[in-house]
């Protein structure tokens, strides 16, 4: 990947948890490195297929001057995520803001913090078996699109699948889909669960019926196991209702615990 950096983007602006600081305002530096590709555009030499410096660089000078927020933290936060939604060709954007006139009552140098969001590659499965199970995946659909934090790259055809555990109940329609979200894990996990209750989903009982349910499946190739998620999906290479349909969006995807490809999976 290669790398555009701007440095001590000046700004005036009035960030801080003070009354003082947001009455008078200060100077903050901001910092900026974007990973990006332009291999192309240094072939070519031809700005238009890079990220456009002036551009990044006027649009994080508004951000930070046009917003008040209490912490840097949320202007560094807030303006990564911008710049990636703003920026397509921008992978990855590392933000520090600076600010050197902090109200501390001692001698320092600067008070900084740095942060970093990026587009992570990842895979769903859709399932739904009560109620109009077509209506309820494409309410899911529509909810992933609806989210600047996300795109849609694919979506599979959509399968009918005999339910698994727990027979008496109605057979489940299944899909998948891919995504591109600068979401971290557990926020996605909480979008997913946000989405599948505004969908009417309610508490059952494991394997039981289900408006609504959102899975993820691999995100980039990631592997974790906490009590809230375990990534890749724990049961994944067991059910055919998964597998099937992320076949077919996904088939040289390697699962990275089991080292195999979802197509031999
Ligand atoms: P399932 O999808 O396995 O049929 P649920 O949808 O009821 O079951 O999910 C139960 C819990 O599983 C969720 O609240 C979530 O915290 C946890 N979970 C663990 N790993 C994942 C994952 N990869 N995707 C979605 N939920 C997960
Ligand atoms: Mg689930």
């Amino acid at each position: 990947m290669d790398l555009i950096k701007i440095t001590d983007i000046e700004v005036f602006s009035n960030h801080g948890v003070f009354r003082e600081e947001k009455e008078k305002g200060q100077l903050f530096y901001i910092d900026l490195s974007l990973f990006t590709d332009f291999k192309k555009a240094a072939e070519t030499d031809d700005i238009d297929k890079t990220t456009n410096y002036g551009d990044v660089c006027a649009f994080a000078y508004d951000f930070v001057a046009e917003n008040t927020f209490d912490l840097i933290e949320t202007v560094a936060d807030g303006l990564a995520e911008e710049i990636l939604v703003r920026f397509p060709s921008v992978r990855e954007a590392r933000v520090e803001v600076k600010k050197p006139y902090a109200p501390i009552n001692r001698r320092f140098g600067c008070v900084s913090v740095c942060t970093s969001r990026k587009w992570h590659r990842v895979f769903l499965a859709l399932g739904s078996n009560m109620g109009d199970k077509e209506k309820n995946i494409a309410f899911g659909i529509s909810s992933l699109k609806n989210n600047e934090a996300i795109r849609l790259l694919k979506t599979s055809r959509l399968i009918t699948t005999k339910p698994v555990g727990y027979a008496e109940q109605e057979d489940f329609l299944n899909g998948a889909a891919e995504i591109e979200t600068y979401l971290e894990p557990g926020e996605l996990l909480d979008f997913l669960k946000e989405t599948e209750r505004d969908c009417g989903r309610t508490k059952t009982f494991r394997w039981g019926p289900r408006v609504l349910d959102l899975d993820i499946i691999f995100f980039d190739d990631l592997v974790m196991d906490s009590d809230e998620l375990t990534i890749p999906h724990r049961e994944m290479h067991l059910r055919d209702f998964v597998k099937i349909p992320l076949s077919m969006i996904a088939p040289d995807f390697v699962h990275p615990i089991l080292k195999k490809r979802v197509c031999e999976l």
